[in-house]
């Protein structure tokens, strides 16, 4: 999502909205919630809710929802209890920048599409020319599209263009 947060950057702060827990309603989430606090109702809720979400957000949750870092589970208002419910459904992520091309996994750009046969990936306009990969002008979600693109379109070039010369 870089690409559509870096055109929402040009206006300002973008904030992402994560769920963290997206199998459950806000209403099951809170029967488990109330469920960990009786469970551990004597335990600080810092030590608690890392039973119920992974170690390294669970501070930034409790930062979040403003409540006593040291408040123990059983200390924990219906208010406070529903408001943490909220935050684990629509965790705020505010979005200053982007990393910049130096750790880019994937860029938009490159040789336009029309400019290319797919057919062959073999330039229009320089008929020797064969096009594939990062090169071309496609934007795509990350997890192994970008692999499988160089490849497919590798195939495809050197196929081509193995042909290619032996009909010459
Ligand atoms: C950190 C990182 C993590 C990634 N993780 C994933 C992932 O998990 N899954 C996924 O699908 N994709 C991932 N990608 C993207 C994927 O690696 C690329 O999309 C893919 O390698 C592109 O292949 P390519 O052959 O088009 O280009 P490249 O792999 O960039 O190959 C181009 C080659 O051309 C060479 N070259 C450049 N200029 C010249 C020249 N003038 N003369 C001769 N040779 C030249 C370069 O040295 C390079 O070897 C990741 C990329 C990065 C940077």
């Amino acid at each position: 999502m870089s690409k559509d947060v870096g055109e929402l950057l040009k206006y300002g702060d973008v904030v992402l909205s994560l769920d963290l827990f997206p199998a459950e309603d806000q209403g099951t989430l809170d029967i488990k919630l109330r469920e960990l606090l009786t469970t551990n109702n004597k335990k600080k809720f810092q030590n608690a809710l890392p039973d119920f979400i992974p170690k390294a957000i669970a501070p930034v949750v409790i930062d979040l929802s403003n409540m006593n870092k040291d408040i123990q589970c059983s200390n924990i208002t219906r208010e406070e209890r529903l408001k943490l419910v909220g935050l684990l459904k629509a965790m705020p992520l505010h979005v200053h920048k982007l990393l910049g091309t130096e750790k880019a996994i994937v860029t938009s750009g490159g040789v336009a599409l029309s400019e290319v046969d797919f057919k062959t990936m073999r330039s229009r306009l320089f008929p020797n020319l064969y096009l594939i990969g990062d090169i071309l002008n496609i934007d795509r979600p990350s997890g192994g599209y970008s692999l499988q693109l160089c490849w497919t379109t590798g195939f495809v070039a050197g196929t081509a263009a193995a042909k290619k010369s032996n009909d010459v």
